[in-house]
């Protein structure tokens, strides 16, 4: 019999070894990983710089049926003790901008191969390419079942992930390992994800990126916003605002009721009275035209598509023609660009899954199953996720100590 096996060689499984073998001795902890490399998501996270905590992880930024769940979690293995332990691997780490810590080496890679050495350095055994199809809980241990064999532990980690972005790993079937055990899961929907809109608006200025506020509204009324840099693409909106309140589009376009709408300020740092004053003085330099009306202000193309939502047309246009009520409208357009809402852009473009394991049916102490008390869950499994900034990261980690801890406990 194998005292821990643990399902899933991604952030929170590869971390959890790490803790178990730390404690108790590699040659009692089995990995086992279905794809034919661990930690393939990892690799890509923070766009390969692996943003892998936030020094303000708390329950404010995250998303959960159980907020206390969340919290107690989070104590026990605040982002300073993630910091502490990557420091102990040999991943030297920064913290930058609204507190996102990374490795110093700013490589994903730099981690993920901290953490293989690590668990491969304390004796962890590591099997890839091999698939998990069931846990079979008996008599205080649980037969793990692969497509090659079976093995019996004392204790199982299930530490599978959650369902966005398939081409990385994420898949919904990890959960079943768990709701056959009777484990409830709650309605999965795309977190982290960029936001899809009218196309005809935003294609002509594909590929432009612009520090923006983004508010999502709800048949009018706010329900999510953020100010930080935005992409546009050919579908809507992607960069980090986007992603950020990407997860409201998502619910939203689960349930589809009401309008939603997203509106950019395109000169979020720029007054409006301001930016009134400025536009009229534009309009009355006699020879110029609309299509270089607002060179200086806004990017090119991004100003001109601006002028066409405003109504005001066509480029060819002197702008001294402009009413002062048409200035004021293209200077309310760019601090208030409004474009429907038509949805996310799907689990396999996500970074993170909303929605999971009810944290109900777990114990936030010891990540045991309610139902299976030999059977454990970590990481983005559960019904946890986290806002953009290293917030899921430092989800896995946490959890993943937890685990690690109770796990070991009676085995010591
Ligand atoms: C592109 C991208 C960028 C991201 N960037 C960041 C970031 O910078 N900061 C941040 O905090 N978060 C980021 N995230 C989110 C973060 O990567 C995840 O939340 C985190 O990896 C979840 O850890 P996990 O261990 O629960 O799941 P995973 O890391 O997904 O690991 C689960 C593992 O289990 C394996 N598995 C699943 N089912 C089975 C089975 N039946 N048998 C055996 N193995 C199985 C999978 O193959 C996988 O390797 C990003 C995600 C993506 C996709």
């Amino acid at each position: 019999m194998r005292d821990i096996v643990i399902v899933g060689g991604g952030a929170a499984g590869l971390a959890a070894a790490v803790f178990c073998a730390r404690r108790v001795g590699g040659e009692r902890v089995l990995l086992l990983e279905k794809q034919a490399r661990v930690g393939k998501k990892l690799l890509a996270t923070g766009n390969g710089t692996c943003n892998l905590s936030n020094i303000h992880a708390d329950v404010s930024h995250y998303h959960t049926d159980d907020p206390s769940f969340v919290q107690t979690v989070l104590d026990g293995f605040p982002p300073q003790e993630a910091i502490r332990f990557f420091e102990s691997i040999g991943v030297r780490t920064v913290v930058r901008d609204n507190g996102r810590v990374y490795p110093l080496c700013a490589q994903a890679a730099a981690v993920l191969d901290c953490l293989r050495e690590e668990a491969q350095m304390c004796g962890v055994e590591t099997r890839c390419d091999t698939a998990v199809t069931a846990l079979v809980p008996k008599n205080n241990a649980v037969t793990v079942v692969t497509e090659q064999e079976r093995f019996v532990a004392k204790r199982v980690l299930a530490a599978v992930g959650g369902a966005a972005s398939a081409s990385l790993g994420g898949s919904s079937e990890g959960y079943g390992l768990l709701t056959a055990l009777g484990h409830v899961k709650t309605p999965l929907f795309p977190a982290i994800v960029q936001i899809r809109t009218e196309r005809e608006a935003v294609k002509a200025v594909k590929g432009i990126r612009v520090d923006a506020a983004l508010t999502l509204a709800l048949d009018g009324r706010t329900v999510a916003s953020c100010k930080e840099e935005l992409l546009f693409a050919d579908y809507g909106l992607s960069g980090p605002a986007a992603m950020q309140i990407g997860r409201v589009a998502a619910d939203w376009e689960r349930r589809k009721k009401g309008r939603l709408t997203v509106s950019i300020d395109l000169l979020p740092d720029v007054d409006a009275a301001d930016l009134k004053a400025d536009i009229r003085r534009r309009a009355t330099r006699a020879g110029r035209t609309l299509e270089t009306m607002l060179t200086g202000l806004l990017q090119k193309r991004l100003g001109q598509t601006v002028i066409k939502a405003a109504g005001l047309s066509p480029l060819s246009r002197e702008v001294t023609s402009l009413s002062t009520a048409e200035c004021d409208r293209l200077a309310e357009t760019i601090k208030c660009w409004v474009l429907e809402v038509t949805g996310s852009a799907g689990m396999n473009a996500a970074q993170v899954t909303a929605g999971g394991l009810q944290t109900a049916q777990f114990d936030p102490k010891t990540m045991q199953s309610r139902l299976a008390p030999s059977v454990y869950a970590v990481g983005e499994v559960l019904n946890v996720d986290g806002d953009c900034g290293g917030f899921n990261l430092q989800w896995a980690w946490a959890s993943a100590f937890t685990a690690a801890r109770a796990m070991t406990e009676e085995l010591v």
